[in-house]
């Protein structure tokens, strides 16, 4: 029997699992995951940006205490950390609206002349798009972007240097859940019975656990519905496109200065659909996404592929608009994931029910948050009430519950 298992070995189930290890040395924990290896799911797909700039106070604490653990360890985990920061390109509504909670940050602010000059930006508007003008562009400095790998690498090592196993391409079919005190009746347990979730019936056999974690990202529904639990994390494809950058004007795009790191130029955001562009002038391309709404399904998808005419129809007369540079770009390749999307506020979710905790809902900003939300997992895992956050701030482990949940919604999703 486990004290722990962890099923799910995404970036939040390694941070889950890493935390619980240290906190509780002596606890035998495992960490299951249906793929080949750790880190192979969504959190393969992501982009690798990290910001400390959020809306709400929760996604503040948790993305300042998790970007500051990463620059601490960056070094010897070999995370490639590269503060070249986000650069919000906001229409004069945005820039309103964005004021009012830059209070604390640090930020820099371009004009429209200046952003023309260094990234060839057209800050006008297009009516026929419904593409607003620009006012300004907003540089945050504690933003960039991370080896997302060598993050995981670091998570997956610390746990097995402390005494934490992994078993890999072990699908779990569903969650165990039993009498605690079973009467030998067909169909336990009974509504009378009191029940827990006592492991995981998997395709290689049970594994039974004193506490069995949840953490497997956009697949939340398919095992917590099973279970007849209503987590409020729903899936949704998120797809990036990767354009060419070897020739001519995104040539020199891809290494513009003038920001924060000479020839490293920030991931941009335009206005209003949010389209962003990482830049990676090593490679010479850039990486384009847009987080799409209305006509997005919730779905849970093992393999969502891109889709060309999202780029082509959706992404490309917005992206052009305003970059005109990428109008003749090539699209090399593309790939697509999911977000796992905390519907209620866009905020994780962390609660224990049956002795089964769930954590999850990273919302897209799962890598920039691991380290928190594994902090606050690995609290609630260890029946405190307040977690310990790196920084040395605090956090009330049930304000990401679901019964005294307490945080604000989050609007700076990208
Ligand atoms: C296109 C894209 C771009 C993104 N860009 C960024 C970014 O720049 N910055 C950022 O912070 N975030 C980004 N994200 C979000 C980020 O990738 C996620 O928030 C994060 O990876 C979530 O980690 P996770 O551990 O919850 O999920 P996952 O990494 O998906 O891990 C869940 C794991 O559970 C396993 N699993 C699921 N079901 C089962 C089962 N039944 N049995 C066994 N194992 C199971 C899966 O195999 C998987 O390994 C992006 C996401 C996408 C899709």
């Amino acid at each position: 029997m486990w004290d722990a298992l962890v099923v799910g070995a995404g970036i939040i189930g390694l941070s889950t699992a890493y935390h619980i290890k240290r906190l509780n040395p002596h606890h035998r924990v495992l960490v299951v995951d249906m793929l080949g290896g750790p880190g192979r799911g969504n959190t393969a797909r992501s982009v690798g940006m990290f910001r400390d700039f959020f809306h709400s106070r929760t996604n503040r604490l948790l993305a300042g205490s998790s970007v500051k653990f990463y620059m601490d360890v960056s070094k010897q985990a070999g995370l490639d950390l590269r503060m070249n920061g986000y650069l919000w390109i906001l229409s004069p509504e945005e820039y309103r609206g964005i004021r009012g909670y830059l209070r604390g940050y640090e930020y820099r602010m371009y004009d429209g002349d200046e952003l023309e000059r260094l990234i060839g930006l057209n800050t006008s508007g297009n009516p026929k798009l419904g593409l607003p003008e620009v006012e300004c562009g907003m540089l945050i400095p504690k933003a960039g972007s991370i080896d997302v790998k060598a993050l995981v690498a670091y998570y997956y090592n610390q746990f097995l240097r402390m005494g934490g196993e992994a078993r890999f391409g072990v699908k779990v079919r569903r969650l165990l859940l039993e009498a605690r005190e079973a009467k030998g009746l067909p169909g336990e347990p009974h509504l009378w019975q009191d029940a827990r979730v006592s492991g995981v019936e998997t395709d290689v056999g049970l594994i039974r656990a004193k506490k069995t974690v949840v953490a497997v990202g956009g697949w939340a529904p398919v095992l917590m519905d099973r279970l007849g639990v209503e987590c409020h994390v729903k899936a949704k494809k998120r797809q990036v496109f990767i354009v060419g950058a070897r020739h001519g004007v995104l040539n020199r795009l891809v290494r513009a200065g003038g920001f924060l790191m000479e020839g490293y130029p920030p991931m941009f955001i335009l206005p209003k659909f949010r389209v962003y562009v990482r830049p990676h002038p090593e490679k010479r391309l850039f990486f384009v996404g847009c987080s799409d709404h209305l006509g997005r399904p919730f779905m849970v998808e093992d393999k969502p592929r891109p889709e060309e005419e999202f780029y082509e129809y959706g992404i490309k007369p917005v992206l052009t608009h305003y970059l005109p540079s990428f109008s003749e770009a090539p699209v090399v390749g593309s790939w697509a994931g999911l977000y796992a999307i905390c519907t209620l506020d866009h905020q994780p979710v962390v609660f224990e029910e049956a002795d089964m905790i769930f954590v999850g809902g990273a919302s897209g900003s799962g890598i920039i948050k691991a380290d928190a939300v594994g902090r606050v997992a690995a609290s609630l895992y260890s029946g405190l009430e307040e977690a310990e956050l790196y920084d040395g701030r605090t956090m009330r482990v049930s304000d990401l519950g679901l019964r005294n949940r307490r945080v604000e919604r989050e609007v700076f999703v990208i």
